[in-house]
């Protein structure tokens, strides 16, 4: 039962209790083979909300998630016998449908979606109404496996979205050029990597009681020959995309440990936190490499702090417990960065080993307008008996709030920014 479990787990989006990207890559590739048998064609429908962060930032997390709820309900519902739906992940949805007549039976199909996501919502008290935007591709004029279809797809809700949102686009060769763009973004941060032009930058962690610089964040700056400094709101992801993010991670971690040992040769005891994309965290290697990197560094692993995000945890399954178990043997600190964004599966965060919790910075903005929220948190904090950092505190009178409330540590503009080690040696012998 516990195994059927975990296959489930596996193989469903938790929200929704649809079937997952996970089973799209396990399943879809036999109901394409299937269709070939019956000599049936299939249209891939990708389907993606339209400005859904705005729900999700304006009317929070609770409300988007039920409004995902709601509409999968409704794709759900709308299923045809040998048809199927799976949630890839964020606002987006895949549809399957086999069909004699793919084309003819996609554009009936996509009519009936746009109008069906587009009836409102009703929330609590608030009347919702999204669009989607939708991509199609076709098996097996487009494409005869569902790596290809579903890219195919993709791009074609890229192009929806392009054309003004709320429609649909079919899946054309020439959308290729569009992607080679994005495809040329890859090559160039390969190319960065490869030539060091992607630094990493430390933001000091500083002590809210004594003001003194206790430790750093590592955050990576791509300094680019033509375009100047790159941040990685913009890089980060394109690297998650395409796999790039293992070998980048492994670059500022061993950056990182570098300059802990340069550091603490000079006599300053300096914690680095580093940031750790999800997609990192569950690389099959990943417990080899970080041991791999603090052997050859010489570093102290208690001197290095891994920092995940919550959605990291919210599969609470085996591999997630074994790995962050396997980095804590190791030595390393874990810390959850961004508290209070994600699910904050409060009933489980006490079983993780998890040393710090970095309070996000739109709590640390909400100070202003509503401080109990703050408050909160914080609050959670102490009851998990962790170390508390505060991020982007910008005033004083926020750090003044934060001391009285016990919180340990803060990094923000109101020290400094992310700086290039030389600047960051500065401002340890500045007095602030
Ligand atoms: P994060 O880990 O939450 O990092 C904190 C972000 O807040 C940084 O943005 C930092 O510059 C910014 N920040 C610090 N103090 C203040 C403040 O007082 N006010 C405001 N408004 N912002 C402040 P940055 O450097 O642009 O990084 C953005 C995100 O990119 C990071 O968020 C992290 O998730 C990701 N990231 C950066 N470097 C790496 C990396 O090497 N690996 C991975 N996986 N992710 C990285
Ligand atoms: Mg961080
Ligand atoms: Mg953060």
């Amino acid at each position: 039962q516990a195994q059927a479990h975990a296959q489930y787990l596996a193989d469903h989006d938790l929200l929704t209790g649809l079937p997952n990207r996970n089973h799209v890559i396990k399943a879809y590739p036999q109901a394409l083979e299937d269709c070939r048998q019956q000599g049936l064609q299939a249209a891939l429908i990708f389907l993606d909300l339209d400005h859904f962060k705005r729900v999700n930032d304006s009317l929070g997390h609770g409300v988007g998630d039920e409004l995902l709820m709601h509409l999968a309900r409704r794709l759900q519902q709308a299923l045809g016998p040998q048809e199927r739906v799976a949630r890839l992940g964020g606002d987006e949805f895949l549809l399957l449908v086999p069909h004699a007549e793919a084309a003819t039976e996609a554009r009936v199909r996509v009519q009936e979606l746009l109008t069906l996501i587009a009836e409102p919502v009703q929330i609590s008290q608030t009347e919702l109404r999204v669009t989607p935007s939708i991509g199609v591709s076709l098996f097996p004029q487009d494409g005869s496996d569902i790596d290809v279809l579903m890219r195919h797809a993709d791009q074609a809700m890229y192009c929806a979205k392009a054309a003004g949102r709320n429609s649909m686009a079919w899946f054309r060769p020439e959308m290729n050029a569009a992607a080679q763009s994005r495809l040329d973004l890859e090559v160039e941060l390969r190319r960065a990597l490869a030539q060091g032009d992607l630094k990493v930058y430390f933001q000091p962690r500083v002590d809210v009681v004594t003001g003194q610089v206790v430790g750093a964040e590592a955050l990576t700056r791509w300094i680019h020959p033509q375009r100047g400094l790159i941040p990685p709101d913009v890089f980060i992801p394109v690297c998650e995309d395409c796999g790039l993010i293992c070998e980048l991670g492994a670059m500022v971690l061993e950056a990182s440990t570098r300059q802990q040992v340069a550091w603490a040769g000079q006599g300053r005891a300096l914690k680095i936190s580093v940031n750790l994309s999800p997609r990192q965290f569950f690389y099959h290697a990943l417990l080899q490499e970080v041991r791999g990197i603090l052997q050859r560094t010489g570093c102290d692993p208690r001197m290095i702090e891994l920092e995940i995000t919550e959605s990291v945890l919210l599969g609470h399954d085996e591999r997630t417990v074994a790995t962050l178990e396997g980095l804590h043997a190791l030595g390393l600190g874990i810390a959850i960065d961004d508290f209070g964004t994600g699910y904050s599966n409060l009933a489980y965060l006490h079983r993780y080993p998890v040393d710090t919790l970095k309070i996000d910075r739109s709590f640390i903005r909400l100070l202003d307008e509503l401080p109990a929220l703050t408050e909160m948190i914080v609050t959670m904090c102490k009851v998990l008996k962790v170390n508390m950092v505060a991020e982007g505190v910008e005033t004083v009178e926020q750090l003044a709030w934060l001391r009285e409330r016990g919180v340990h540590e803060y990094q923000g503009f109101l020290f400094s920014p992310a700086v290039p080690p030389e600047a960051f040696e500065r401002l340890l012998v500045q007095p602030q």
